[in-house]
């Protein structure tokens, strides 16, 4: 049994992938080849609004693309959630900036507002200017963005996106993409919509950072290639990717409906059960499902995943150690205790979940986990 089927998947597509590659050989274009910007067309129809989504090399410079189309640095502070990537907290390091965490909800595992509203008293206390808001949709919910948006707003924050898991959501009819002032997603293989390789994408309605963010994303290129306007980074999506990706994503709805029926029947089997308790969403919101993960009593949790692995089913921790906790970011200002993702480290526990887990497959995994909760 896989975790993540990504051979299924192929299997379905093979044939026009193979054939986008073999365009891709034949034209010898690799780098920005004419697939890099029919993707980007397709990502910016796929949120269905007049935004510009743009490719770059993978999710993680796609949040440095963005801090530094918008002049993060020193002295600046951006608030991020403790309990997700790493990626989120590096890129505002890497920008010498300061990044400070805030705590999240145990229900939903997204920034808690109250703990993001502290962590922006705190910045301001350690004499930083609190710039930027980088919200995560871990697992692939939404966070909640009726209520962070207008705290954003009220300090003057700019709110970035972090949905390397959660492109293909939707929070109460807004498409993930289409939310704050820019949202970042990744094409890491594993992710909702993964390539061959690494690729990530910026989504922004702000043309101004558009620009500067092509830029960027060359080597800082003005009128060309040779022509330096700014410090920049290499960080192109390569053309086969991207001809990769657009077959991808012409099957990514129909897939990001077949996660929700998988979660569907394991919320169904797990409800009501006194020690599993199943991920929540949002009423409104539709998750792209990037892990299906659990929470258990943590004097559990390691033992069940063991039993698991005896019966053939792969399960997986994500996170084992919250940011603010790492020896690379603990000593980051934090807004107040951090108490909920300690906690989660603790309990969490993925289920095997993509989109071609078959019904008799997923029934093997819900026994496995009920006979292995009961027994440990
Ligand atoms: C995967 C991930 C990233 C980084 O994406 P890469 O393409 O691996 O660089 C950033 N943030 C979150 C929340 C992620 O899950």
């Amino acid at each position: 049994m896989e975790f993540i089927d990504l051979g299924a998947q192929q299997a379905r597509i093979k044939d026009k992938i193979d054939a986008r590659i073999q365009a891709v050989l034949k034209h010898g274009k690799y780098i920005m080849g004419p697939e890099v910007a029919e993707l980007e067309k397709g990502l910016s129809a796929f949120c269905g609004s007049p935004l510009q989504a743009l490719t770059c090399s993978n999710g993680t410079d796609a949040i440095s693309l963005v801090l530094m189309a918008m002049g993060i640095g020193p002295g600046d502070a951006v608030i991020v959630p403790s309990f997700t990537f790493a990626a989120t907290a590096e890129v505002v390091a890497l920008q010498r900036a300061t990044p400070v965490f805030a705590d999240v909800l145990a229900d939903t595992f997204n920034m808690d507002p109250e703990s993001l509203k502290k962590a922006i008293e705190v910045a301001k206390q350690q004499g930083l200017k609190p710039k930027a808001v980088i919200t995560v949709d871990l697992f692939g919910q939404p966070a909640d963005y009726d209520v962070i948006e207008p705290i954003a707003a009220q300090h003057g924050l700019a709110l970035i996106c972090d949905a390397a898991q959660g492109f293909g959501g939707v929070y109460k009819g807004r498409k993930v993409g289409t939310i704050g002032a820019a949202t970042t997603t990744s094409f890491f293989p594993a992710k909702p919509l993964g390539c061959y390789g690494d690729g990530g994408a910026v989504f922004t309605a702000d043309k101004a950072i558009d620009e500067t963010m092509k830029s960027l994303r060359v080597h800082g290129k003005g009128t060309d290639k040779y022509d330096n306007a700014r410090v920049g980074l290499n960080a192109r999506l390569d053309t086969l990717q991207a001809g990769i990706l657009i077959e991808k994503l012409a099957i990514f709805g129909d897939e990001v409906e077949a996660r929700n029926r998988v979660a569907d029947r394991y919320a169904a089997a797990f409800a009501g059960h006194n020690e599993i308790i199943a991920p929540k969403v949002l009423e409104g919101c539709v998750s792209s499902w990037a892990q299906y993960t659990l929470r258990l009593p943590a004097a559990k949790r390691d033992a069940v995943s063991a039993a698991l692995a005896k019966q053939g089913v792969p399960s997986v921790v994500y996170y084992p150690l919250p940011l603010h906790m790492q020896n690379a970011y603990k000593m980051h200002p934090r807004g107040g205790d951090i108490a909920v993702s300690e906690r989660l480290a603790k309990e969490v526990l993925s289920l095997p979940m993509h989109p071609y887990l078959d019904e008799p497959t997923q029934d093997k995994v819900i026994a496995a986990v009920l006979e292995a909760i009961a027994t440990v």
